[in-house]
């Protein structure tokens, strides 16, 4: 790395220290549990809201989660508006349809209802509600200037934890990029992690989003911003999707195992919003500007390869969390403790069906899709160790078809 990146890639850990700091200590007031969809919305009925702009996607309309959530609002009082069109990994065009639904009916607030894409839908709908002007002008760190209309969120899926962060991601398909919003201001001001709404996840998306939120926490634990407090919400999270996501996976409606997932999806989200990502998440997001590929699904494929490279620098870190999952009390090394954690992420890929390689990776974007994630990851991520060019195209190349 030159000089010039290395002060640039310093310079950007400082400032995720910074943003870390201004955080404020708080988190969304959570309700968990079965049941805790009706407790929320009681709760934004205190609030006493004039109407509720609901941002969800034709999914959960179809899956009728959206019937259930409306069913909850009208049984607290509530009044709502429904905006349906959000995509996997949502557009500024999008955006820009939910903001002029919450103008037309007169929304005072925003429910957000669904996975990563709706909720950060959401947050930038309810921050471009108060914020006139291009949506544009809202991305990057601490551009939203007027505190966002009040912000709800219902996880569907357990995985982002976005209804946690203070971050949210829209792609831009024209130029195969993701934008990044991140500002306290945007951190939803409740939340409710009912297993209810998640029964009816197929098993590919409950595995697939389930292994990032283990990204979330694993790439919090390696992290040189990580603290005492991130480590212990990584760890509540880790230690529940080991045994927890292939029982949600196998069976979808068991609530025990849901209610673990959400909660895991939520404490690792409450440490990488404090502590950011890494690799995993540089190469995750520039496969989803480059193939579409679910963001989740990215992370899974991404992780072990990028744990093996980080197994020198950042040996200490793995075999404490291998210790975590109970591995390691043989007497075994560092090293062969931090091996036995790849290798224990693997088996778990493994038993719920999530593919070793990417089948959408041609070897020809390769030297690009490694130029682009280690762009995003040196000017953004406090990775334990930098990666150089070379290096970033061989681990793509033993992902490839
Ligand atoms: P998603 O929101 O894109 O949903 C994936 C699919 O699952 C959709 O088709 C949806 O209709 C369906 N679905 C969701 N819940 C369902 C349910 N309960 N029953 C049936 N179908 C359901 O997937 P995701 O992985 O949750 O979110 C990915 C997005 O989140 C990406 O855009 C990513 O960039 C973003 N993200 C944001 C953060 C953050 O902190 N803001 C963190 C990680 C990822």
């Amino acid at each position: 790395m030159s000089r010039l990146k290395k002060f640039l890639h310093d310079r950007a850990i400082g400032l995720t220290k910074v943003v870390a700091r201004m955080l404020p200590d708080r988190a969304p007031v959570t309700f968990a549990g079965e049941g805790s969809m009706q407790a929320l919305c009681d709760a934004i009925a205190q609030t006493r809201p004039g109407r509720v702009g609901i941002i969800t996607d034709e999914g959960l309309v179809s899956a009728g989660v959206l019937g259930q959530a409306t069913a909850a609002l009208d049984a607290s009082g509530v009044g709502w508006a429904v905006y349906s069109g959000v995509q996997p990994d949502p557009s500024f065009e999008q955006v820009e349809a939910g903001r002029a639904l919450l103008a037309s009916q007169g929304c005072d607030a925003v429910l957000a209802l669904g996975g990563g894409s709706s909720m950060d839908a959401a947050k930038v709908i309810a921050a471009a509600a108060t914020n006139p002007g291009p949506i544009e002008k809202l991305e990057g760190r601490m551009k939203v200037k007027i505190p966002p209309l009040p912000l709800f969120a219902l996880p569907t899926t357990a995985g982002t934890g976005s209804e946690t962060t203070i971050v949210a991601v829209v792609s831009d398909p024209q130029s195969h990029t993701k934008k990044f919003f991140v500002d306290p201001k945007m951190l939803p001001a409740m939340a409710a992690l009912d297993p209810s709404l998640m029964t009816g996840l197929p098993a590919h998306i409950t595995a697939a989003t389930g292994m990032d939120a283990l990204t979330h926490a694993v790439e919090s634990v390696l992290a040189r911003t990580s603290t005492a407090q991130t480590e212990a919400y990584a760890r509540s999270a880790i230690q529940r999707i080991f045994p927890d996501l292939p029982r949600a996976c196998a069976q979808g409606d068991d609530l025990a195992a849901r209610t673990s997932m959400a909660l895991a999806s939520y404490y690792a989200g409450l440490a990488f919003t404090r502590t950011s990502v890494g690799y995993v998440h540089a190469i995750a997001h520039t496969f989803g500007a480059f193939y579409g590929t679910p963001h989740g699904l990215a992370n899974a494929i991404a992780l072990p390869e990028v744990l093996d490279i980080s197994l020198d620098a950042a040996a200490p870190r793995m075999a404490m969390m291998a210790e975590w999952i109970g591995l390691g009390s043989d007497g075994s090394s560092e090293t062969e403790r931090a091996q036995a954690f790849v290798a224990s992420v693997r088996e778990l890929s493994e038993k719920i069906q999530i593919p070793r390689t990417l089948a959408a990776l041609r070897t020809d974007d390769i030297p690009a899709i490694a130029r682009q994630a280690l762009g995003e990851a040196h000017m953004n991520y406090p990775v334990p160790r930098t990666m150089e060019q070379a290096e970033c195209e061989g681990l793509l190349g033993r992902i490839l078809p």
